[in-house]
C-alpha cells in the first residue's frame, strides 16, 4: 500500500550518472533516479540507502521527445533493458554522456559507434524453464532478485531463430511430458536451454541442461528439435544438479553434430563450444575490434602484447599485421581455446599464455625479455590491476590500446597511466548493448616522450 504520507517533489532531470541514471538537484545535493531523461520534469519520492539518497520516479510530467512506450511487453518485469523506454538515438547521447564526463578530461572522445538496427543482436541466448500457474511449461529469465521466471516468448534484443527454438522447446516439452527442473525438490528434467548462433555461419548450438543424467525419450527429444529446426547444427546434452546460479555443470554429451559451432570476426575463424567464452553481438564486436587494431598502428617490425586477450580474437585478427604476438589470459579453458583457433587459422606467430597479466608482465621483465611496442588491454570490469599498470609503465610500450566495458573504472586507470609516462590520444565508445546502460570504450594511449 502506499504510503500516505510519502512526501513528493517535483525535479528536473539535469544530467546523467556514470550508471545511466537521471541526476535531480534537490536541497543543493545531487540524487540519482532511474528512468529519467535529461530535461524531463517528474514527481520523485526520496529513498535513503545504504549508497545514499535516491530519488524513485513517480511520475513524469513533462516528458522528452525521446521518451517512447518500450515495445517489449516484459520490460516491466525483466529489467534486462534498462532503457528500452528512450529512443536508441536518445540512448547514444546517454553513454556518449556518460564516458564524456568520466574521461572527457584526458583527451577528446569521438561520437559514439552505434549499431546500425539495436534488434535481435544477442547471439547467446538462456532460457530457465519452469512451470507455470496452470502447469504449462514455461521458459525465459528470473525476474531481477527473485527466483519467478518470466514466460517470454520473444525477446527483441535475442536472435529470431534461438527465440524460435526456445518456444519449440517448450511446446516439445508439453507434448512429450518432459518435466522442468525443480531446483528446490531435486525433481524434474530440463533446467536450462543455451543457445549460440554463428553470425556469419548461421551455424546453431543447442545445449540443454539437465538436472540429473537422466533424460527418458532423449533421443527422439533431439530428433523432433533438430528436425523441426534444420538450423540446429549440434545439441549438447549439459548435466548441472548442483543449486548454482551457473547455467552449466561439468558434464556434457554431444549427441547431434560436433559439438561446438564455428563462427568468423575480422576474417578470423573461431570455435565455440559450451562454455567458450565468446562476445555476445559479434556485428559490434567486428566495428570494436577494427577499431582497436586501426588505432594501434601496427606493421611487421612490432611484437604486440594482448592482455585479458579471452579466446585470442584480438591477437589472431592482427596476427598477420605483426612480427609476433603474445596473449596472456587467467581462464585455461579461454587459453585452450586461443591456441586451437591460433592452429584452425595457422597463425604461427602467436603464443598464449595462462597466467594473471600482472604477474606475466613483471616475469618477463625479470627475465629481461624484450618489451612489447604495442599493448592491447582489454580488462574485466574491475579494470586493470595495479601490478598490471606498474609493469606496463616500465615496459614502456609506444601505445596502448585500452578498451574498457566500464568507464569508471578506465578513469581510474587513465588517471594511473597519465602520471606514469603517458598521455591519451583519443577515445570512442561503441555500443556493444543497444537498450542496455552498458558501454565499451577504446582509448589510444601513447608515451610522453614519443
Ligand atoms: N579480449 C577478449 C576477452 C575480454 S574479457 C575478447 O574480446 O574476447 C576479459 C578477459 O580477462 C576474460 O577472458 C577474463 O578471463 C580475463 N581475466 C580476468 N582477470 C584476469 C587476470 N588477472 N589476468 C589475465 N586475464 C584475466
Amino acid at each position: 500500500m502506499a504510503d500516505k504520507k510519502e512526501k513528493i517533489y517535483r525535479v528536473k532531470c539535469k544530467a546523467y550518472d556514470s550508471e545511466g541514471r537521471g541526476i535531480v538537484h534537490f536541497n543543493g545535493s545531487n540524487i540519482p533516479v532511474e528512468g529519467l531523461i535529461i530535461g524531463e520534469m517528474a514527481h520523485i519520492a526520496l529513498k535513503h540507502t545504504n549508497e545514499g539518497t535516491i530519488g524513485i520516479l513517480k511520475d513524469v510530467e513533462i516528458p522528452s521527445k525521446d521518451r517512447v512506450r518500450p515495445v517489449c511487453p516484459y520490460y516491466d518485469r525483466c529489467g534486462g533493458c534498462q532503457l528500452m523506454f528512450m529512443k536508441y538515438n536518445a540512448q547514444l547521447d546517454m553513454k556518449q554522456q556518460i564516458v564524456e564526463g568520466l574521461i572527457g578530461n584526458f583527451c577528446k572522445v569521438e561520437p559514439v559507434l552505434g549499431m546500425e538496427i539495436p534488434e535481435n543482436f544477442r547471439t547467446k541466448v538462456h532460457a530457465t524453464f519452469s512451470k507455470g500457474k496452470n502447469g504449462r511449461v514455461i521458459a525465459g529469465t528470473y525476474e531481477p532478485k527473485s527466483h519467478r521466471v518470466i514466460d517470454i516468448n520473444n525477446c527483441c534484443i535475442q536472435d529470431q531463430k534461438a527465440n524460435d527454438i526456445v518456444v519449440s522447446i517448450k511446446k516439445l516439452m508439453q507434448s512429450e511430458r518432459i518435466e522442468p527442473y525443480d531446483e528446490d525438490r531435486g525433481r524434474g528434467i530440463l533446467r536450462h536451454v543455451l543457445i549460440r548462433t554463428g553470425f556469419k555461419t548461421g551455424q546453431v548450438m543447442v545445449v540443454l541442461v539437465v538436472g540429473s543424467g537422466y533424460f527418458p525419450g532423449k533421443k527422439n527429444f533431439v530428433h523432433a528439435l533438430t528436425r523441426k529446426h534444420r538450423e540446429i547444427t549440434t545439441v549438447v546434452i549439459n548435466e548441472n544438479s548442483r543449486k548454482t546460479s551457473m547455467i552449466l555443470g561439468e558434464k556434457e554429451e554431444v549427441v547431434y553434430g560436433p559439438g561446438y559451432i564455428e563462427d568468423e570476426l575480422c576474417g578470423i575463424r573461431f570455435r565455440i563450444s559450451p562454455k567458450s567464452f565468446y562476445q555476445v553481438n559479434p556485428a559490434q564486436t567486428e566495428v570494436l575490434y577494427q577499431l582497436a587494431i586501426k588505432l594501434a598502428q601496427l606493421d611487421k617490425k612490432q611484437t604486440v602484447l594482448d592482455a585479458y586477450c579471452g579466446i585470442g580474437t584480438i591477437s589472431l585478427i592482427c596476427a598477420d599485421s605483426v612480427r609476433e604476438v603474445i596473449g596472456v589470459e587467467l581462464n585455461s579453458d579461454a587459453v585452450k581455446n586461443a591456441r586451437s583457433n591460433a592452429k584452425i587459422n595457422h597463425k604461427e606467430n602467436v603464443r598464449f599464455y595462462c597466467e594473471d597479466a600482472g604477474n606475466f608482465m613483471k616475469k618477463r621483465e625479470a627475465d629481461g625479455e624484450d618489451a612489447p611496442d604495442v599493448v592491447f588491454t582489454d580488462p574485466p570490469r574491475s579494470g586493470c590491476s595495479k601490478e598490471f599498470l606498474k609493469a606496463l609503465a616500465k615496459a614502456a610500450p609506444k601505445r596502448i590500446v585500452y578498451i574498457s566495458c566500464n568507464p569508471v573504472t578506465l578513469q581510474r586507470d587513465l588517471q594511473w597511466l597519465t602520471k606514469h609516462g603517458y598521455k591519451a590520444v583519443t577515445a570512442v565508445p561503441v555500443d556493444m548493448f543497444g537498450m542496455s546502460k552498458h558501454v565499451e570504450t577504446v582509448v589510444l594511449l601513447q608515451r610522453k616522450d614519443m
